[in-house]
């Protein structure tokens, strides 16, 4: 229909579009990462496509980054409520006994259903790890009730267990991939990383091979850390700005590094504590032997 509009009708309305993006909610990609190929403004770039003008790819004034897209209930102006942030790995079923780490590294999908579908009847809203830390930061608007869920490393079943499960209840995550490990055997490929991404989900990083960073140089810290973002945003065509250290660890060194790579955050695995300092995030360890109550308590533990 619209190939039959003349084409100043079609101009106006592209640019109505364009106008009205930055004050769109949307969850897939925040306002100031619109050079991205994802987000709300695909749509946009898909119909200049076909009606390519000058005036319709006049880039946009630079977006803000104090707003974040509000795909939440926003607290009440200048409240910074704690936001819970989980800590995945597998969502899997593993026998206990053959093998024991992957057992408390994994939940399994009914564990993981049971956990998302108490923190939808509690009121939680999901939230990606870029919208967490611009709150945090005081960049961007803060949501009343919040959770992040991460799942680190990248392993298949984040696509073909997880992501369904996040789906079925609206609600988002930030995965951090290992770069170098992508289409690796029992990791996910470029293929399932773009359809978290078409999905709405982060993608982050996690480095490229998952090395203790404390034990690097300088040089071979920095590649780990700001080569693997960007491998990911090139491949995946998204900004990628949330980092997530191997193995919980880091010192000051790496920390810095961390920070000076464009990154807006940056998870441990410190189990508590707060979260004043974004690129030493706690989160808490959703292992296979945490009951229901004990998932609950933990998530709610922080609630004014
Ligand atoms: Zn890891």
């Amino acid at each position: 229909m619209r190939v039959m509009m003349p084409v100043a009708v079609v101009l106006a309305v592209l640019a109505g579009l364009v106008l009205l993006a930055p004050g769109r909610p949307s969850r897939l990609a925040p306002p100031w990462a619109v050079e991205g190929a994802a987000g709300g403004l695909r749509g946009v770039a898909a119909q200049s496509e076909a009606a390519p003008t000058p005036a319709l790819v006049a880039p946009a004034p630079p977006p803000a980054p104090a707003a974040p897209p509000a795909a939440f209930t926003p607290a009440p102006p200048g409240t910074v409520p704690y936001i819970p942030i989980l800590m995945y790995h597998y969502v899997r079923y593993v026998d206990r006994a053959a093998d024991p780490l992957g057992f408390s590294l994994s939940v399994t999908p009914e564990q993981f259903a049971a956990q998302l579908d108490w923190l939808k009847a509690a009121g939680y809203e999901t939230v990606r790890m870029d919208q967490a830390a611009a709150c945090m930061r005081g960049a961007g608007a803060c949501p009343a009730r919040a959770v992040v869920l991460t799942f680190d490393d990248g392993y298949m079943d984040a696509y073909t267990t997880a992501l369904p499960l996040l789906q079925q209840r609206g609600f988002v995550g930030t995965f951090y991939i290992v770069s170098g490990f992508v289409g690796q055997p029992g990791y996910m490929g470029w293929a399932e990383l773009g359809a978290l991404r078409d999905a709405g989900m982060e993608i982050g990083a996690h480095t490229i091979s998952h090395p203790d960073l404390t034990t690097l140089g300088l040089d071979e810290l920095r590649a780990q850390v700001s080569q693997s973002g960007a491998a990911l945003a090139s491949a995946l065509g998204v900004p990628v700005v949330s980092f997530c250290y191997p193995g919980g660890k880091f010192n000051d060194t790496v920390r810095a590094v961390a920070g000076e790579s464009g990154f807006t955050s940056a998870t441990t695995t410190i189990q508590d504590g707060p979260q004043s300092d974004v690129y030493t995030l706690p989160r808490l360890r959703i292992s296979g032997d945490l009951t229901q109550q004990g998932f609950e308590w933990s998530v709610s533990a922080k609630l004014p």
